[in-house]
């Protein structure tokens, strides 16, 4: 028979798991990296120094040339949906599962959704989640793909259907090895070609195309308020990592790049649409559960500057690793 937990069934599970995982960074097998390799994974430690975020953001932006150990580790299509609808920033909301989320982003003329969900299913849970919020459907207005996976498109064709929002993406993203944005949704209503604003109400998004996890990969700015107060969220376009040297070489571009308008922009709120790894779960769980501590997704800028430090020698380090194994054959 299924059981079906409760919402704050399901939290205090994983919290339990949560709690016995261990992921010390320092317990990461260095043993058996070529040099350049090691010596990068030893930088990434030192970036993480002594914080616990950044030692989170060490094992999410290393962890394809350095696993992390992982006992749990969701499917990206895990569909988990304890913390769907969660608030997150005053104008940001979590409608994702535990490892695949979409962000609703409140501006002064309706929401923008960055992605659009992994499954038809989510999809239609992002409507009923708007129909439940009292919101009309046509407040989206618009879609922001970050690229043409079918973990981040799968459900924008439901969503198109069901608000009428318009599609940015960006060129790659029409049509690639990688895969392709639904061709009912083309041609998009906004192909981002180079770096670009977007304004929306009063919020002016700035979309950048980060090529290098697939050809179409986008990243986005958005402002944000937290308490009342301005910030800069961030959303890398891109997170997985394939052993393609071509391809981690446009990747390393684009991480400067990003880093480049991250700081530009004074980015102190970094999100990303897969977000197990990057701690998003359980600080989620801390929003939710100590709402009078500070919003555990606003960093320092000095927090932000390493993060962005660790994912370029993350980044460096899996280029090295892939170019080492490829020459010792
Ligand atoms: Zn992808």
């Amino acid at each position: 028979m299924h059981v079906r937990k409760s919402r704050w069934g399901q939290m205090a599970s994983l919290v339990a798991l949560m709690a016995c995982t261990p992921v010390s960074a320092a317990q990461a097998q260095q043993a058996g990296h070529v040099p350049a390799v090691a010596a990068q994974l030893a930088q990434a430690d030192a970036i993480a120094g002594d914080d616990p975020l950044l030692h989170i953001m060490r094992n999410y932006h290393c962890y394809y040339v350095d696993p992390a150990p992982a006992p749990f580790r969701p499917e990206v299509m895990d569909e988990t949906g304890f913390l769907f609808g969660t608030p997150i920033l005053d104008n940001v909301t979590y409608l994702g599962y535990l490892n695949l989320a979409v962000f609703a982003i409140e501006t002064s003329d309706g929401l923008v959704l960055i992605d659009g969900g992994g499954t038809p299913a989510q999809g239609e849970r992002i409507l009923a989640w708007l129909d439940q919020t009292g919101r009309p459907r046509s407040d989206v207005k618009w879609i922001i793909l970050t690229h043409e996976h079918g973990d981040h498109v799968g459900g924008a064709e439901v969503l198109h259907a069901g608000t009428g929002a318009r599609i940015a993406a960006g060129p790659g993203a029409l049509h690639s090895e990688a895969g392709s944005i639904p061709a009912s949704l083309q041609p998009v209503d906004l192909l981002v070609e180079r770096r670009m604003d977007l304004q929306v109400g009063d919020s002016t998004f700035v979309l950048l195309p980060t090529p290098g996890h697939t050809p179409g990969t986008l990243s986005v700015f958005s402002p944000v308020t937290v308490d009342g107060a301005q910030h800069m969220a961030s959303f890398w376009g891109g997170k997985g990592m394939r052993p393609n040297v071509p391809n981690l070489r446009t990747m390393l571009q684009s991480v400067d790049l990003f880093a480049q308008v991250s700081q530009e922009l004074r980015v102190d709120v970094p999100l990303n649409t897969h977000s197990w790894g990057d701690g998003t779960i359980s600080r989620l769980i801390n929003k939710v559960l100590a709402p009078e501590l500070p919003n555990p997704f606003v960093l320092s800028y000095g927090q932000n500057a390493a993060n962005l430090a660790l994912l370029r020698v993350c980044t460096s380090a899996y280029l090295d690793q892939v170019e080492a194994r490829q020459q010792a054959r």
